[in-house]
This record gives C-alpha cells, structure tokens and sequence, in this order.
C-alpha cells in the first residue's frame, strides 16, 4: 500500500510517535510525506520516505495530486485544530478529495489507531483489486 503522512507542526510529534511505534507495520509499505514530515520521520525511524515539497510550498497538493491518480491508499494526516494554518485551502483540498475516492483518512491519533490495525488485517487489500 502507499500511505501519505503529514502532520502540522504542533503534531509532528505525535506521528513521529505513532509511526515509531508501528514501524513494523509501516515497513511492508510504501511511504510519502511532506518535507518537514518526512525529514522527521526518517531521522527518528530510519523508514524510507519519498518526501514532496513542505506543505504550506505545495506539499498537500502534491499528495493530493497522487490521490487523485489513485496512487494513495491510505491518508495519515494530523491536522492541528488550534492554528490557522497560511495553506489552509490546500489541506482542505487534500480532505476533499479523500472523500471524492474513498481513501482511508485518519486526522487524529485515535482514528489512526483504528486505521493501522485495520491496514494490518487486510481490510484495505480491496484497495488492490483492480490492479
Ligand atoms: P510539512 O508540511 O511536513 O512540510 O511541515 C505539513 C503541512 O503543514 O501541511
């Protein structure tokens, strides 16, 4: 599966935690992230990320751009609810098309939960059925 990650900056620290913990499971995938995101990720776990531009220089938009190619499966995405944000239309862009192709999005740490568990049960493999 290709997963995106991104997360706000108030929130890094958080993904960083929850794709420590999970490395195992995130191994076996293929992963993308933002540039700051992906540079945290990869100096705190060593995963290899494909890391596009920072998100407020067109980061979400080129995640948003694979989503629409269908080359995302599955959208982690920890979204800080207390700070406006200067690419707000962008992260609003990349929610929206989650839901115009059905892609599995987790934009806090609980739905996460649920998503990474459910990843490793093979409930996305319908993800791969047209392939
Ligand atoms: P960043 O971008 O990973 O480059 O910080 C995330 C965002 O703010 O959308």
């Amino acid at each position: 599966m290709n997963i995106a990650l991104i997360a706000h900056d108030r929130k890094k620290e958080a993904l960083i935690q929850f794709v420590s913990a999970y490395t195992p499971i995130f191994e076996d995938h293929i992963l993308f992230a933002t540039g700051t995101t992906g540079k945290k990720i990869i100096e705190a776990t060593g995963l290899p990320v494909h890391r596009f531009q920072s998100g407020p220089l067109g980061g979400d938009q080129q995640i948003g751009a694979m989503i629409a190619n269908n080359e995302i499966d599955l959208v982690i995405f920890f979204r800080d609810p207390l700070t406006a944000q200067p690419h707000e239309p962008d992260v609003s862009a990349l929610l929206r098309l989650c839901d115009v192709y059905d892609i599995p999005l987790a934009s806090n740490m609980g739905t996460a939960e649920v998503l990474i568990h459910g990843l490793e049960r093979g409930d996305f493999n319908w993800r791969t059925l047209d392939e």
